[in-house]
């Protein structure tokens, strides 16, 4: 009896020590995937209820919660701003990418996860040093500072990247062609067509540049390059067995809602559903993955308001007529939905900064 006690007290033990021995905790992703649709407000998450052909996607979600998006000097945040509380857990100014009010450079999830040994990627359908993406691996003053971003994107600790922005590399202020350097840091670099997924080798780094700026808006005929971007970034990260984090933007829900286009609108959350199913789909199998589905900010106070005519003066509620209510952000409060291990972290009401620390603390080695 007294030996079957000091037995099961050396297994007490020995389970405590491998929790605190760099061990993995039982609610502790390897593998995050974090997709934020630029401008997409909880009215742009319901066209799928009404627009869409299947189920929205974002039923398949338990886990919501909701957070403020207020710059650490504005109420309404720019995407810059928003980018870098989201990649680095800071509040900053408008225009900023990660670095705070007085300038100080912070490590982003990017950086932190890299330092674990995780592969990491980005993936946009703006230019891939646009202010979203650019959050998570430069640090500059102002945004509109492209060309320096797109040098900095060779130098960072990113191993995959795919989007627009081919100009930013080989039409600079400066001259230069960053193909050649691309090439000096590791990166194959296609500037054609995505490779297939499956075909490409584990350790190395390559970058998609599909477009001198943004990609074609899918009313002009984008195709599957945003889903298909997002599977072939996980087939190739998934390769390394530490683990990886993979930031995929909708960047063109903004762009619609800036428009005050309904139609560009429900095409582009039509499109981030599906890059959303493909990285829920991974995550089902995995059982490792952790996805986490938020926006930077609302763009143009859009509703679905009923359908308003002449025939129906007074709102025809049995249809809608969605209309904007500006044609700028707005500081209304942001849907998070997540799935998998860690998830239920994110429930609650609480500030942007906060998906930062809760990835952070949920990836950390103790
Ligand atoms: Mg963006
Ligand atoms: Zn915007």
């Amino acid at each position: 009896m007294k030996n079957l006690f000091f037995l099961l007290f050396a297994i007490v033990l020995m389970a405590c020590n491998s929790s605190v021995n760099g061990q993995k905790k039982p609610d502790q992703p390897t593998k995050i995937i974090f997709l934020i649709g630029d401008g997409m407000g909880l009215s742009a998450v319901t066209t799928g209820f009404y627009y869409g052909e299947q189920p929205s996607v974002f039923t398949r979600f338990k886990e919501i919660g909701l957070q403020q998006t207020s710059s650490a000097k504005e109420k309404v945040t720019d995407s810059a701003a928003s980018g870098t509380a989201l990649a680095t857990g800071t509040k900053t100014y408008n225009g900023a990418i990660g670095v705070d009010t007085s300038l100080v450079p912070h490590q982003s999830i990017v950086e932190l996860t890299a330092s674990l040994g995780w592969s990491t990627g980005v993936v946009a359908t703006s230019t891939i040093s646009h202010a979203t993406p650019a959050s998570f691996y430069a640090h500059v003053e102002q945004r509109v500072m492209e060309d320096e971003i797109a040098a900095q994107l060779l130098s960072s600790e990113i191993d995959f990247f795919a989007g627009g922005g081919l100009a930013r590399f080989i039409a600079r202020a400066d001259s230069a062609n960053l193909l050649p350097l691309a090439a000096e840091k590791g990166f194959l670099v296609d500037t054609t067509k995505l490779a297939a997924v499956g075909s490409l080798e584990a350790g190395q780094k390559y970058g998609f540049l599909l477009a001198m700026d943004g990609m074609p808006l899918m009313i002009q005929g984008r195709g599957d390059f945003l889903p298909d971007a997002t599977s072939l970034a996980i087939s190739h990260l998934s390769q390394n067995p530490k683990g990886f984090f993979l930031m995929v933007e909708g960047s063109q829900i903004d762009w619609a809602g800036h428009a005050k286009n309904t139609e560009y609108l429900v095409s582009e959350m039509l499109d981030f559903e599906k890059t959303i199913a493909a990285a829920l789909d991974y995550a089902e199998k995995d059982g490792n993955t952790l996805v986490v589905v938020t926006a930077d900010h609302e763009t143009g106070g859009f509703a679905l308001a009923p359908q308003v005519n002449e025939e129906n003066p007074y709102g025809n509620y049995a249809e809608l007529g969605p209309v904007f209510a500006t044609g700028h952000h707005s500081a209304t409060l942001i849907p998070v939905f997540s799935y998998g291990p860690g998830a239920e972290n994110f429930k609650g009401v609480y500030q942007n900064t906060d998906i930062f620390h809760k990835m952070a603390a949920l990836v950390k080695v103790e």
